[in-house]
């Protein structure tokens, strides 16, 4: 069985199925994916948390300090899970930051929404 290694492109004979010339280009290839998936790992959450202060910009407009239904949110796609920063203040509330915006808790339905 003759192939060329999936990595270097070196010219592989062996049994059907081989990929690599070496463990050393079965290595390096494997970590070139590692490297690859957490470029995209890293896109998505840079995509999202960009979607989210999209929306909190877009709803405060020149607000300094805005609250609103959460499903206001909610209905815009904003992820609650995604954040750049956490803060608690001396009520024991906590601010959850979007690069310079912040939200917190304000009612079980209500989110208030503030500039930094
Ligand atoms: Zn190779």
């Amino acid at each position: 069985m003759k192939t060329n290694c999936h990595y270097c492109g070196k010219e592989v004979i062996g049994r059907k199925g081989i990929k690599y010339c070496s463990a050393n280009c079965k290595a390096r290839a494997h970590i070139q994916k590692k490297e690859a998936n957490l470029v995209e790992v890293v896109s998505q959450i840079d995509k999202i948390l960009h979607h989210n202060r999209t929306i909190l910009a877009e709803l405060m407009g020149t607000h300094k300090q805005l609250t609103l239904p959460r499903l206001t949110l909610a209905k815009q796609n904003f992820d609650f899970n995604y954040i750049t920063g956490i803060y608690q203040n001396n009520k024991g509330k906590f601010y959850y930051y979007v690069y310079d915006f912040a939200w917190m808790e304000f009612s079980s339905q209500d989110i208030m929404i503030v500039r930094k």
